[in-house]
Formats: C-alpha cells, structure tokens, sequence
C-alpha cells in the first residue's frame, strides 16, 4: 500500500474525531524551521458540515486492539485497515505545510500493542517534527488514557494541544458501549496533563527558559446520542470537567449510525441540533455564568431543540425581567436572550458615556425584535403583557474547529 493510499483510509477514519482546533496557541518561527501557528498563509476549508480542514488530520493507524461498539475502527469492524510509519506522517506533514494546505497537524490513533506503545510513536512524529525538522505549526496530539505519565510529560513539550477523549458521558455508557476504557483511566490521564501543565507554567513564569507544556491546553470529545443518556447528565459532566482540568473545549458529535451497526446502538443518527443546543449549553457554562442546574432540571432534562437555552431560562424566570441595559450589572446582562458576550461588553462601555437607546443596539448589530421584550433602554419599555417573542430557529451550521474568537463570535450573537 502506498502512502496514498493509507492517506485515504486514515484521513477517512480520523474524520470522526472533532476534538481538534487549529487554534489557541502562538508559536512564533524562529526564521531557521519552517511554519508558525499564526499569521497570513494559512489555508482553511470547510467540509460541507461547516467542519475545518485546515490541519493534515490523520491516525497514525485505524487497527485498534479495542472493540468500541460506537466506533468504525473497533477490532471487530470490517474496514480497511492501514498503518503509516513515523517517517511518512512527518513528511505528509512537511509536504502539505509547505504548499499551505494546512497549517498543521491532528494527529490521533487507535490503540495498537499498548497505550503506552502507541502513545511513543505518536511523541516520535511530534519530536522529529520539532526537533529535527524545527516544525513551527500546530501540532494536536491524541494522548492515549491510560499510557504512563511520564510519556503524557514528554508528548506536551512538543503538542501545542493534548486531548484524552472522554468518548461517552458516563461511566455506565463506556460499559455498555466501550467496555475496555474506564472513565477513571480517561481522567487520570487529564490529570496528568493538568498537573503538568499547571506546573510548567508556573515554573515558567518564575525561569523564563522553561518550555512551554501544551501551550493550547487540552480539550476532549464526547459522543452523544449513542445512548439515552440525558443532555442534563451531559451538561453536568462537562461542567465537572471544565472545573476539575481546566479543558480548552469540549467537543460534543452526535452518534451517527453506521451499516451493520451493533443492535445496541440506535438506529437514527443524533439530531444536528441537539449538538448545536448542548455547544450552547456549554457555551452558557464558560462565558455566560451560568451554572450546570440552570441550564436543565431533572424535571425536564432534555434540552429544548426549538428554543435556545438561555431563551429557555429567560422564560422560566419572568421575575428576572426586564433587565434596564443602563443600569444592570455584566452578570445580569448576559442573561439577556440575544445579547451576546461581546455586545454586553460593548454597552458597559458605552454607557458610561451616554444612556442607551434601541437605536445604540442596533448599531451594535443586537436584534431588537427579539431581545425588546426583555430590556428597558433610555427610550423603551417593554409592555408588560407583551408575551416573550419566539426567536427564530438558529443556524445550524456551526464551524466547530475554527479559531475560539470565530466560534464564540458565531454563538455570541446567538445567545
Ligand atoms: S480505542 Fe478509540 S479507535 Fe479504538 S475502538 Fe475505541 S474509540 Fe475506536
């Protein structure tokens, strides 16, 4: 089989990871390598998903010695299989850098002989990128649950970003769906890349020469939708990762069914939707302050695919509003359904200029339509029997690996 060759099996299966972006880290070239994370020449394309392409996004190998129901390259699955040699990703790697097809590399695999084994072939594509070739781009790399911490210290000193796919929700539905991992093994390995980086950038700051431990964080993937595990279980499992690793991102993809699946597993593919609503949901975590129990309650703990959550929220508490947009702190306003992150930013600011008008928010490019039955403005009083209006159902098309500031722009107008 030629490199080619492999490159279609092993581009096709790492395809469904999506816990990759290209983005969060700043390596500056060093004028002696080739490639450096920002600047101008980088090539982007989108599949028709809205989902980036613009990192070689590869396995290492689609063989695995597990048998993942949810999962196309499981040991029991009739694929073509395939294996690049370290030597081939390195220059695929080079080869596409240099023509600006990418502006790096994701580079993942199955579980071959061991975690341990695995995970030291993917640190040598990493090291040779850097240490032989002075690679400067961005490089993500899988780190495999389970593999010894002292490996997990070395693949950060040359991975802008580390993930350990957290793969389902709870540990009831790695049992059921993927009994060979545990989630206490998949945390252990977040841990380490916490710890460790928590304690390079501290000694860091201190000694200016210690490198840099995975200057773009760590971030991880749920599959959701392959069990009937509930969105309030998920939104609270990623509120206790965020707080206990100090995740970048989490990514969250839809199951989609695949032929011959196993008869557990369901038969239609998630929703885009619910995806949409839970990147939502998450997004109302991180920024908006909200806390998981707000979100869903166990009495309704399913998302509401026809209405966005913080929407949702604002209709469960009418006592809350509506909030004077002149007067209300940052923390109230981003409670506002349709005001954005950015948009509540920019009033603060504005404000202590002037008393803001509808007309100032629709500078601000906020629509006035949905977000006037919950504000007061300088001119504007909401009619108190005006019902909340219904807005619109949102795109769904989301870029999920683009830069943070592109995505966050994208859900900050919509929340
Ligand atoms: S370990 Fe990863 S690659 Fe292997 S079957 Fe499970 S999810 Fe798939």
């Amino acid at each position: 089989m030629n490199t080619q060759q492999k490159l279609e099996i092993l581009a096709d299966a790492a395809k469904y990871d999506a816990s990759c972006a290209s983005s969060g880290a700043t390596r500056a070239g060093n004028g002696k390598g080739v490639g450096h994370t920002d600047g101008t020449g980088i090539c982007h394309s989108y599949t028709p998903d809205g989902r980036c392409v613009s990192l070689l996004k590869i396995l290492l190998t689609n063989f695995c010695t597990y048998d993942c129901v949810f999962c196309v390259n499981r040991a029991s699955s009739d694929i073509r299989r395939a294996r690049f040699t370290v030597e081939e990703v390195v220059s695929l790697t080079l080869d596409f850098y240099k023509r600006n097809y990418i502006e790096g590399l994701f580079l993942s695999s199955g579980i071959i002989q061991s975690p341990d084994y695995t995970m030291e072939q993917l640190i040598q594509v990493a090291r040779s990128l850097r240490l032989t070739h002075h690679f400067g781009g961005y490089i993500h790399v899988k780190a495999i649950p389970g593999c010894s911490g002292s490996l997990i210290e070395t693949a950060g000193l040359y991975a802008d970003r580390l993930s350990a796919n957290i793969e389902l929700p709870t540990q009831q539905d790695l049992v059921q769906l993927a009994p060979e991992k545990r989630s206490v093994v998949i945390e252990t390995t977040m841990h380490q890349i916490h710890s460790r980086k928590t304690e390079m950038d501290e000694d860091r700051r201190r000694i200016r020469s210690t490198p840099k431990f995975a200057p773009a964080g760590q971030s991880t993937q749920m599959v959701v939708g392959a069990t009937d595990t509930t969105d309030h279980e998920i939104i609270h499992r990623a509120a206790s990762l965020y707080s206990s690793y100090r995740l970048r991102r989490i990514y969250y993809t839809g199951f989609s069914p695949y032929p011959q699946a196993d008869r557990r597993l369901p038969l239609a593919a998630t929703p885009l939707v619910r995806e949409h609503r839970l990147y939502q949901a998450d997004w109302l975590l991180r920024y908006y302050g909200f806390q998981a129990g707000e979100i869903t309650t166990p009495d309704a703990p399913d998302l509401d695919l026809s209405v966005d959550p913080k929407t949702l929220w604002a209709r469960r508490h009418p006592e809350a509003f509506p909030i004077d947009v002149n007067a209300a702190p940052r923390e109230t306003l981003l409670r506002v359904p349709g005001l954005g992150y950015r948009n509540v930013d920019r009033i603060l600011a504005i404000r202590r200029y002037h008393r803001l008008t509808l007309e100032d928010l629709r500078r601000l490019r906020v629509s006035v339509k949905s977000i006037s039955p919950w504000i007061v403005t300088a001119d504007y009083l909401p009619h108190p029997s005006l019902p909340p209006q219904q807005p619109p159902l949102q795109q769904l098309s989301l870029n999920l690996e683009a830069d943070p500031g592109t995505i966050s722009s994208t859900l900050d107008g919509q929340l």
